[in-house]
């Protein structure tokens, strides 16, 4: 049996044909030459490699320069996970490239669903993935009757929240070793990391992440469901699965965590509003990000249909919590800062959210991702930066551009009673930047979004507003600094 040439990302065994495949794994300082990641993705990153090649049998781990150094003989790949990789994989000689493994869907069926569509929007596709993969059905029909129980899940957060942390990681000597590489790689070599270094705190052997999918699957998919859009000081991690790095590691199948899931659901009685809107997140989201990598041209990631042409300000681009006073954004950095991982609603209603408003560059952003979170990965943040937060392909995959002031954060979290800013205010010392921000963003882009149906009211209540020179006034003379 030729030997599988694994990507760092496609550690788990449902990239082998078989248990005991001999493995080949490529470790590359080059990578992190040419980016500066968040130091705990590397970590973990390498961590997981090591990991695979000390306890999982034929595993030759080769450290070079480039890929074409470390393959000198015939091997297969799975398709890799973005294009630069994959054209490299083609151009190798010996190389043959199997179909992508990692995810529910498959390309054919996905671009047999997208034909002849002229907007491309998740709920059509989560329902056809639904049917065909026989996923929360009853027979015909979707489990409970719904489909969505999106509006049962939009609960604000409670005053507290109980729920068993996750379990904590044991690092061992292989962590030890890569921080001490980490470390010299920055004192020798000039490489450079985001954010604080700290203990490991994602999976980065498959035990691990079968440990932390049986914990969430019993402890927190429960109360998932209600608060998955709510924020908490206190508690970034409320009851989130954060599996998404372990899926993204290829360490975890996204349809074993989907069954295990609707087990709960069938066998446990798990509130089916929790499962659904979970399941939602992988075989809806997930699924529909990476095909949208695909199924767009390369030049989507370009996309600027807003003009936004602003670069990140440092402050914000080297997550400096400390430079802002704006209580939300300060300590959403800092989670990124110290884990180089915050949850959805934080990345797209506080960092998105703050981008969009203030005109930054799409591409620059979707970059930043990519570099800054632990799960980050180009085919992940292109559609789901440059489309979905940043409204920067025109429409083409969401409704809206998902701007929104201090009144929605304030909603959704605990974070306004302690800020400096008053999120009702939008003029003057004590403005809210987001509200501020978002009458600002509605001002400057009323034109382009005058056609869209959905902004017609948030249009309608910017007509009202006789002080808005003032508020874009107020937002231009702000510019980059940090709230
Ligand atoms: Fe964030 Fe505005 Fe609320 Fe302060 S007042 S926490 S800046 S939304």
């Amino acid at each position: 049996m030729r030997r599988r040439w694994l990507f760092a990302d496609q550690l788990g065994p449902h990239f082998l044909d078989e248990p005991g495949q001999p493995v080949l794994l490529v470790e590359s300082k080059a990578v992190f030459r040419r980016r500066v990641f968040h130091r705990q993705k590397a970590h973990l990153v390498l961590s997981a490699m090591r990991h695979l090649a000390r306890d999982g049998g034929d595993v030759r781990l080769v450290r070079a320069e480039t890929y074409a150094e470390a393959v000198t003989e015939p091997v297969t790949v799975c398709h890799p996970t973005s294009r630069a990789a994959r054209d490299l994989v083609k151009r190798l000689p010996g190389v043959e490239m199997l179909p992508p493994r990692g995810f529910v869907t498959a390309p054919q069926d996905f671009v047999a669903w997208a034909h002849g569509r002229d907007h491309l929007r998740l709920e059509d596709f989560y329902r056809d993935a639904r049917r065909r993969h026989d996923v929360l059905m009853d027979g015909a029909e979707p489990a409970g009757g719904r489909w969505n129980y999106d509006a049962d899940n939009r609960e604000p957060p409670p005053a507290r929240l109980d729920v068993a942390a996750p379990p904590p990681i044991a690092e061992d000597e292989i962590d030890e070793e890569v921080r001490a590489d980490l470390d010299r790689w920055e004192r020798e070599d000039g490489i450079t990391f985001l954010g604080n270094d700290g203990p490991r705190l994602f999976p980065a052997t498959r035990a691990e992440a079968l440990a932390r999918l049986r914990h969430f699957v019993k402890h927190r998919l429960p109360i998932f469901g209600p608060y998955e859009d709510a924020m908490l000081a206190g508690n970034p991690f409320m009851a989130h699965s954060m599996l998404s790095a372990t899926m993204n590691l290829g360490l975890l199948d996204p349809a074993e965590v989907i069954e295990r899931s609707e087990a709960a659901y069938r066998k446990d009685g798990v509130d089916l509003r929790s499962v659904e809107g979970f399941i939602r997140q992988i075989l809806g989201w997930r699924d529909f990000i990476w095909h949208l990598y695909w199924y767009f041209e390369p030049s989507y990631r370009a996309a600027n249909e807003l003009h936004a042409r602003r670069e990140l300000p440092a402050w914000f681009a080297n997550l400096d919590a400390g430079a802002v006073e704006a209580r939300c954004l300060s300590d959403v950095l800092a989670g990124v800062r110290d884990h180089g991982w915050v949850h959805h609603i934080p990345r797209l209603m506080v960092l998105g959210n703050y981008a969009l408003q203030r005109g930054w560059r799409p591409g620059a952003l979707a970059d930043w991702f990519h570099r800054a979170f632990v799960d980050g990965y180009e085919w992940v943040m292109t559609a789901n930066v440059v489309g979905m937060s940043q409204f920067a392909d025109g429409g083409r995959m969401s409704t809206k551009p998902y701007a929104a002031g201090g009144a929605y954060i304030s909603r959704m979290s605990d974070y306004c009673g302690g800020c400096r800013y008053n999120p009702k205010v939008r003029l003057g010392d004590d403005a809210c930047p987001y509200t501020a921000g978002y009458w600002s963003f509605l001002a400057r882009h009323s034109t382009e979004l005058a056609g869209n149906h959905r902004m017609r009211r948030p249009l309608q209540g910017l007509g009202r507003l006789a002080d808005v020179d003032a508020v874009v006034e107020q937002e231009t003379a702000r510019g980059s600094r940090a709230p």
